[in-house]
């Protein structure tokens, strides 16, 4: 290298010094996700003197792998393209966690060619580099064609290396905050629906007791407003009992124990006989002989989830009707199975019903109508259990609740 051609290279890594100072600068002080990734593609291309630079995280539920922000590109565009993880450029830098440098793209059997479809852009050469974040990588982030037909060098390696990595941890930043922002949104909804919920009863008590104070009424007609308060007073109860489940949930995690379910089963449907009887409707449980292998978890949280559902079968039930609990051995869980003879779930209600105060207004006899709670908080169990829920429905004919729950 001659003098002139070093003190232009120092000179240009000063540049990106600089640069790299100001970038961080602003990486730290922005909290909004799509200003920051706009910031980090654009720093990107100055900092490696590229054409065009793109970032694409990995999905933390999925686990699939999405452009989030292109040069040039809109992000609603790019957002529905999922980059395949064994066979693209961005997926190779996944998996091994380590850059990727490629002078000649469209001669390279991992280039995904549909981005360049969806940008109108063609790609020449590309240098890919993983964003770590405490170890783990949470996406890849990309520079594309050198301008004026230069290679790639190690200074870009190491620049957008050095880019990527404080990219990585001002992305985890605003991420989390979006998190904390949508968690207290949560919050405020659940307590705005839960007012609301407790409005409805309240406003009933209070208007039957004012009857009775008002003194118009006969013993007959105060006893049956009585009757009215005291079942919407069990309503409220209900309710706040709901809340308080809901709210030691998020707070204590369940314990891990074994347990064994036909004797969990059992118990629930014995103690549901007396709803069953005054439904009028038969209530059994259906248990294979022999045993089963236990499950890992909470009892008391796990007869909660069952109690939920049989209390539902019987509800939504009609004189009659009958409602059976099944408990089966599967390759690698146990499932439980709620089936009853009841009204039955219109298809496009049956995702809707685990919202939390979610009722179906036209299926729930007055008397049934309930807080909408039992099912989100079943889910919530035995998603926390490690199993799922499912359901299938027949309006007229019945449902059938069933969860899985993984053997130990
Ligand atoms: P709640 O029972 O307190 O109303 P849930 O969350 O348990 O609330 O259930 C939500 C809604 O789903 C119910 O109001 C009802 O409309 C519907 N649903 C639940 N289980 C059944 C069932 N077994 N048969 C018919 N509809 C049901």
């Amino acid at each position: 290298m001659s003098e002139v051609e070093r003190i232009a290279a120092l000179e240009r890594q000063v540049a990106n010094l600089t640069l790299m100072v100001e970038v961080s600068k602003t990486l730290n002080s922005t909290l909004d996700l799509d200003s920051l990734l706009q910031i980090i593609i654009k720093s990107a291309t100055e900092l490696t003197n590229t054409e065009m630079a793109s970032i694409l995280l990995v999905d933390r539920a999925s686990g699939e792998l999405r452009f989030e922000a292109a040069t040039g590109a809109e992000r609603e565009a790019l957002k529905t393209l999922v980059v395949p993880r064994d066979n693209s450029i961005a997926g190779w830098v996944v998996r091994e966690n380590k850059p990727l440098l490629i002078r000649d793209v469209q001669h390279d059997p991992r280039f995904y060619r549909q981005v360049d479809s969806a940008t109108g852009l063609a790609t020449r050469s590309i240098l890919g580099v993983p964003l770590r974040f405490k170890g783990q990588v949470i996406g890849v982030l990309e520079a594309l064609n050198k301008i004026e037909g230069n290679d790639f060098t190690d200074e870009d390696v190491q620049v957008l290396t050095t880019l990527a990595g404080q990219a990585a941890v001002a992305i985890e930043n605003a991420r989390l905050l979006a998190e904390l922002r949508e968690q207290d949104r949560l919050k405020s909804q659940f307590i705005t629906d839960a007012s609301h919920e407790m409005r409805t009863p309240l406003t009933t008590i209070k208007g039957y007791l004012q009857l009775i104070l008002d003194g118009a009424m006969d013993a007959e007609q105060q006893r049956t407003s009585l009757e009215i308060a005291a079942r919407n007073i069990d309503v409220i109860t209900r309710l706040v009992n709901d809340i308080l489940y809901l709210q030691e949930m998020a707070t204590i995690r369940a314990e891990r124990v074994p347990v064994e379910m036909a004797g969990l089963v059992r118990e629930v449907v014995a103690a549901a006989q007396g709803q069953a009887r005054l439904a009028g409707v038969i209530l059994r449980a259906e248990i294979p002989s022999g045993d089963l292998p236990p499950v890992s978890g909470s009892r008391k949280r796990l007869a909660r989830a069952l109690a939920n559902l049989v209390e539902n079968a019987i509800k939504f039930n009609t004189d009659g009707g009958e409602v059976v609990v099944r408990l089966r051995e599967e390759a690698s869980s146990l499932r439980v199975e709620v089936s009853d003879t009841g009204i039955g779930i219109p298809a496009e209600y049956l995702d809707k019903i685990f919202n939390r105060f979610y009722r179906i207004d036209s299926s729930a006899p007055h008397l049934a109508r309930g807080v909408g709670l039992g099912l989100p908080i079943a889910k919530q169990i035995v998603e926390e259990h490690g199993g799922e829920m499912h359901v299938k429905s027949e309006p007229g004919k019945g449902s059938v609740f069933s969860f899985t729950l993984p053997k130990t």
